[in-house]
């Protein structure tokens, strides 16, 4: 990578950090990824701003994660720059009923400050692994709630360097989707609205979906949570355990013996093995029920365009 991009990084970046050939398996929770050249943890929207102004101007190319949780990113990494919003970034503050955090603020950070206030309807997210603004473009949702049921509105960065606040009606909210992937947007931050509810309700509400959660879903085993969208009509944990594939494994990626729509990493698996088991997933069930399973988890990194 240029030296001159470094140097001007190293300028505009105060209180973050950069890394060179980051291992990204250390940033995703499938455990799985090679380097990326440049990984910088930011700590402000200003810096954030000048980052992707600098990186513009030398036609650097970069990629935002949150908490990746919901990724694959392939072994070669990532060529360019990753752009982490983190711990570093990740201010919360309860106004009343709204509460208003930074991207890089976890969903589990989150859910405490709203339990502490004794506010209720963030209890479907706080069992979610992503950070805020991993939620927000992803329209995160479990249980019955989703992003879109308590957004207020999204203080968002354009790809002209604008910082712009959007209503969260105007954000394309639709089932694990936002317009912030159609218009290269980064979220920075956004407020939510909760109502008053009981603290022992509320603590009781997050317990029982944290067993539900245990009981269901694989969390033994490194993985991206459910690796396929939910096809209209169809649940895609029981098409896949209809065609036979839980337990089928590709090196050490399995389909999850406990809920088929996991795609997990049973023990050194690659991202080419975790993508060549989607791949054959979705051909198989394709030929047997003509059902298109579209992923859910977000690929970074690879030189062949994925077809999603
Ligand atoms: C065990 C497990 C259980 C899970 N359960 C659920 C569940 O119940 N419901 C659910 O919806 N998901 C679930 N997930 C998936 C994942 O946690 C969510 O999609 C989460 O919202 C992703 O947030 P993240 O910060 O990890 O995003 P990342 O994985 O880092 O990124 C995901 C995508 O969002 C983009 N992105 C991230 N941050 C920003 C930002 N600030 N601005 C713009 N783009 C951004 C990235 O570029 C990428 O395209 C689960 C995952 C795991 C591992």
């Amino acid at each position: 990578m240029e030296q001159k991009f470094q140097k001007q990084l190293q300028q505009i970046i105060t209180h973050g950090a950069f890394f060179e050939n980051e291992p990204m398996s250390r940033h995703t929770t499938f455990g799985i990824g090679g380097p990326a050249d440049i990984f910088v943890d930011v700590s402000s929207a200003d810096e954030i701003r000048q980052i992707c102004q600098l990186a513009r101007s030398l036609e650097v190319p970069f990629f935002i994660v949150g908490n990746g949780s919901n990724l694959l990113v392939s072994d070669e990494g990532i060529r360019g720059l990753v752009i982490h919003l983190g711990k570093s970034f990740s201010e919360v503050e309860r106004d009343g009923e709204i509460i208003k955090a930074q991207a890089g603020a976890s969903l589990g950070k989150i859910a405490r400050v709203a339990l502490d206030a004794s506010l209720t309807g963030f209890e479907f997210a706080a069992g979610i692994p992503g950070s805020f603004g991993g939620a927000v473009s992803m329209n995160a949702g479990a249980y019955g709630g989703e992003m879109k049921d308590i957004l207020v509105d999204v203080d968002l960065l354009t790809p002209q360097g604008e910082i712009v606040t959007l209503k969260a009606e105007d954000m394309d909210l639709s089932y694990r989707h936002s317009i912030v992937f159609d218009k290269d947007y980064i979220v920075l931050g956004a407020r939510i609205r909760l109502q008053p509810g009981q603290e022992q309700e509320i603590r009781e509400k997050m317990d029982q979906l944290a067993r539900a959660r245990r009981e269901k879903q694989p969390l033994e085993y490194p993985s991206a949570g459910s690796t396929f969208k939910r096809p209209t009509g169809y649940f895609a944990g029981k098409l896949i355990q209809d065609a036979g594939l839980k337990g089928y494994t590709v090196g050490g990626a399995m389909v999850s013996e406990k809920h088929a729509g996991f795609v997990v990493n049973h023990g050194g698996a690659t991202a080419r093995e975790v993508r060549f088991l989607i791949c054959q997933v979705q051909k198989k069930i394709q030929d047997k029920f003509g059902v298109h399973m579209e992923p859910e988890v977000r690929f970074l990194g690879f030189e062949d365009e994925v077809v999603q």
